[in-house]
């Protein structure tokens, strides 16, 4: 079948530049948009989106964690669902299209469908997953690991900068966190997960494509690495009697940067903290985050090992101690390939040129994968920028990347 129903691009469009004004200020527009989960600025994003869905005609409703779903039911109640997503959470000082894309490309595909009176026999939900970033409670993808039963009764006691705890931060958005195994959803209801999404990276601008059809995912594993030393002061303690927190971190964070580049994958340390931090005091205890990823799981998990070597040798060294939390860790998937093939064929009949690409930043669909069988699409990044509030993709290409979904949705929900 195929499909002639298109999307409106100047409704998706404005539609995103709405959304981007929600945490950003006009009068900064070089600090992006920063929407931290369960935020005041979260929250008046998730209100925007219940009220853009209610007017694209979808049944909303809001799941025990805060999912927002959006559904546009087929002729049989009883078939599996087809669920298309993303997240409208954002990192510091993000962009208008990480995750944006994902939820308002899908409004907007379903509403054309909608509209253009096309019946399907599956329904297709619309979910707005609740953080997906991590960046406020250090633990991301909390919406999608709650509807695939993977989410942890623990993860309520993580706290944010200021203290408030992720039960606090869900009772405040009228959520409640003794409820959260509610949000699961059952394999046999669910017949397929497609997220559109920006590339994040800059193969697809490179090759001249707009379109990316996704076949692995990396897994992301975030470690916090405390060094305890001692605090003592900067004049009076020669340089070989120190304990020095602060030079740990040092070491370890180059030795990050050998373990990535030794094993083809990424490593990054993007938050440092020593302790007491003063100009005269030698830290007595250092706290950084290391975010280690790579597509296949022998080569990560022996990057991790590496690193837990480097972190005792350290010690040894500097007669310090360490201790080390895993936050995150998510074993890099695969997309189904009937997924991958009924997009392809999609691009094939919009004449769209696209290539198969491996994808290097974490999405709900790592967990989705979990539940059913997935599928990503990608869309052009300019100059791959991302997590960054020059993050841009073009309208042309966000039309492109959205018409793609469509198409592949009627394809699953047919
Ligand atoms: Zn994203």
């Amino acid at each position: 079948m195929i499909t002639t129903c298109q999307i409106n691009k100047k409704r998706l469009w404005d539609s995103l530049m709405e959304l981007g004004e929600i945490g950003a200020d006009p009068a900064k527009p070089e600090e992006g948009v920063t929407r931290l989960s369960l935020s005041l600025e979260d929250l008046k994003a998730r209100e925007f989106t219940i009220n853009y869905m209610e007017k694209a005609g979808l049944e909303v409703r809001v799941d025990a964690v805060g999912n927002i779903i959006g559904k546009f039911a087929g002729k049989d109640p009883l078939a599996p669902i087809v669920i298309a997503g993303s997240h409208i959470d954002t990192v510091i000082q993000g962009g208008k299209f990480d995750g944006a894309l994902g939820v308002f490309g899908a409004i907007e595909a379903v509403r054309s469908i909608k509209e253009s009176g096309i019946s399907l026999t599956h329904s297709i939900e619309v979910v707005s997953f609740t953080d997906e970033e991590g960046t406020r409670f250090g633990t991301g993808y909390i919406g999608s690991k709650a509807i695939v039963g993977c989410l942890e009764e623990e993860t309520f006691q993580l706290t944010d900068d200021r203290g408030i705890s992720y039960a606090e931060a869900f009772r405040q958005a009228q959520l409640n966190p003794a409820l959260f195994k509610e949000a699961m959803r059952k394999k046999e209801d669910v017949k397929a997960y497609v997220e559109l999404h920006i590339e994040q990276g800059r193969v697809l601008e490179d090759q001249d494509v707009a379109v990316g059809i996704v076949t692995d995912i990396q897994g992301p594993v975030w470690l916090e690495v405390t060094f305890q030393g001692f605090p003592d002061h900067a004049g009076a303690t020669p340089m070989n009697m120190r304990r020095d927190a602060g030079l740990a971190m040092a070491e370890l964070m180059l030795v990050v940067e050998e373990i990535a580049k030794k094993h083809n994958g990424v490593g990054t340390v993007g938050k440092m903290h020593v302790e007491p931090g003063g100009v005269n005091i030698i830290p007595g205890k250092s706290v950084l985050s290391i975010d280690l990823r790579h597509v296949d799981k022998n080569s990560r998990n022996e990057m991790i090992e590496e690193l837990y070597q480097a972190i005792s040798r350290i010690n040894e060294k500097r007669d310090i101690s360490a201790s080390v939390e895993i936050k995150k860790q998510v074993d890099p998937t695969s997309c189904s390939p009937e997924v991958m093939e009924l997009i392809e064929e999609s691009c094939q009949e919009l004449k769209v040129k696209a290539i198969r690409l491996q994808c290097g930043a974490g999405h709900d669909s790592l967990m989705m994968t979990k539940l059913t069988q997935m599928g990503m699409i990608f869309v052009r990044s300019k100059n791959g920028i991302s997590h960054n509030p020059e993050e841009w993709t073009d309208k042309e290409d966000c039309m492109i990347g959205t018409q793609v979904l469509l198409n592949t949705l009627v394809k699953l929900a047919k």
